[in-house]
């Protein structure tokens, strides 16, 4: 069956485009699939319209919309086990962390189902004139373009798909080139839990020639995209002409600042995982190890040999904790700016190289590395490596520590980890960021809203505000009893 899923229609793409999906872990060739390029990205843009104008799901009652969503959710957990091993062909993933993102992912609609269900974002504005009617009600915006990146492939969507639809509107959704398996899986899902024709659509590709064309066409109201920060510099301009609606979630290089009176066993273990989940392939990755002066030597040590310990495996084996990288070039990415630290006087202590097992040989591996020593003017420290790559910077107090947290022209998160409740929270509230975790580093609920402050972007996603993104606010004034006005008398 095609891949491309058109006005409710699986279709190939017009030029006959096809693309191999290999396995980061192993090279393997997963699946070929259909490539589109403007034409189909046009035709795409074209029956959303088409739904938008004309169809039903705008005007259908926000509480049959919220059934739809939880259905959606009901199904999402009925195909867990296929969705997942899905993700993580496509990644390279641990299957259990990938079984993670799809309870994460049933949550998600599951929380935009009941929101959307609930209402009660409509309000009438008092005039204190009694012949007047004036109402606030909320519209869906139109037409969406919906881009998102490959290291949490369904999980980006879901955070997207989920409110633009609870809103009414109708998308067309670019995935990653390099991940669309469970985005195919998902118009499946969204076409058995009812959704009419044409409300739903999916074009897979390239950037510059299938996702370009939703940043351009003045068919398209609006478009929420997840990715790099040179992308999202590039989506702005591209919307600038038709004036779009834009939210940007981008990259994020987020201090993990550590304090002497922290948590000792707790915030050496969390500075890990911060780190090295999914091989810092995360946008929220706490990349930056911030340590006081007086703690540094004993926590970078412990931190250094429980890296080193951290066993490395495809998305299958049990025993691994942590996986590949996405692509071949990703990893030279990584390496080049490595490189590039240690030639500015960054101090090597573990990783900097590629495994040496010979059954990891096929896949994009790399080791976890910790960069001692490293100054915030140094290109590792400033530039999103998205990679296993912890770099450490010391601070002697809490001043000195907030202005190393900020001097970054990211803001999506960070953490901070001390005993002194007080001093934890001057602190999170000095931080820059669209999220501040204190001791701890990563959780989020689909409640909370998600996004960035500075280079990191804008638009939230997720919570109430989520789902406002996905709507336009419209007055409507109603004169009960007009009268003449005589102005012009
Ligand atoms: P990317 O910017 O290379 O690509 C993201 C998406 O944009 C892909 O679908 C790609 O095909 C598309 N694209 C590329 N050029 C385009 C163009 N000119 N017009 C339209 N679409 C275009 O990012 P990536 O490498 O896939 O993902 C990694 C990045 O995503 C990291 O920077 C990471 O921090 C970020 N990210 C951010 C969040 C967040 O919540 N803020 C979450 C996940 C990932």
């Amino acid at each position: 069956m095609p891949e491309l899923f058109i006005g409710g229609r699986w279709i190939a793409a017009v030029d006959g485009g096809k693309r191999e999906i290999h396995c980061p872990a192993d090279g393997t060739l997963v699946a070929t699939v259909d490539e589109a390029g403007p034409k189909d990205a046009r035709a795409a843009i074209a029956a959303a319209r088409e739904a938008f104008d004309r169809g039903p799901w705008p005007s259908t009652p926000a509480a049959e919309r919220g059934r739809l969503l939880s259905r959606v959710a009901d199904l999402l957990e009925r195909d867990k086990a296929a969705l997942a091993r899905a993700e993580s062909l496509d990644t390279g993933k641990r299957l259990v962390e990938s079984g993670y993102d799809m309870d994460d992912i049933a949550n998600c609609f599951r929380y935009f189902g009941s929101l959307t269900a609930a209402g009660g974002t409509d309000r009438i504005v008092d005039t204190g004139d009694p012949g007047i009617d004036s109402r606030v009600v909320h519209e869906p915006v139109g037409v969406c373009g919906l881009i998102t990146p490959w290291n949490y492939p369904l999980l980006q969507t879901a955070w997207k798909v989920a409110p633009a639809l609870g809103a009414g509107n109708t998308f067309v959704l670019k995935p990653s080139e390099l991940t669309p398996h469970t985005a195919i899986m998902l118009m499946r899902l969204l076409t058995e839990a009812g959704l009419p024709p044409g409300a739903a659509n999916l074009i897979l590709g390239a950037g510059a020639s299938a996702g370009a064309p939703l940043t351009e066409d003045p068919g398209v109201d609006m478009v929420s995209f997840t990715g790099g920060l040179v992308t999202g510099r590039r989506i702005m301009a591209a919307a600038a002409p038709t004036v779009k609606k834009i939210a940007l979630e981008l990259g994020g290089k987020n201090p993990n600042v550590v304090f002497a009176d922290a948590d000792y066993e707790a915030a050496v273990d969390y500075a890990l995982t911060a780190v090295f989940l999914h091989s810092g392939q995360v946008c929220s990755a706490g990349a930056r190890l911030l340590i006081e002066d007086s703690l540094h030597d004993r926590f970078v040590d412990d931190v250094v040999a429980r890296a080193r310990a951290i066993p490395i495996g495809g998305p299958f084996d049990e025993r691994a904790r942590t996986g590949p990288l996405i692509s071949a070039a990703h990893r030279e990415k990584v390496e080049a700016y490595v490189d590039a630290g240690l030639a500015e006087g960054a101090v090597l202590r573990c990783g900097g190289a590629r495994p040496d097992d010979p059954a990891l040989a096929d896949g994009f591996y790399y080791l976890p590395t910790v960069l001692d020593e490293c100054r915030s003017e140094m290109s590792v420290v400033r530039d999103e490596s998205f990679g296993p790559v912890l770099t450490v910077e010391r601070f002697r107090d809490e001043d000195e520590a907030v202005a190393l947290a900020n001097d970054t022209v990211y803001g999506l998160s960070g953490g901070v980890w001390s005993g002194d409740v007080g001093k934890a929270h001057r602190v999170a509230s000095r931080m820059r960021a669209g999220t501040v975790w204190i001791n701890d580093f990563q959780p989020y609920v689909p409640q909370a809203e998600w996004g960035g402050m500075k280079q990191s972007g804008f638009g939230r996603e997720l919570g109430p505000a989520g789902l406002a993104e996905y709507q336009e606010a419209k007055h409507v004034w109603r004169n009960l009893s007009p009268r003449r006005l005589g102005w012009f008398e």
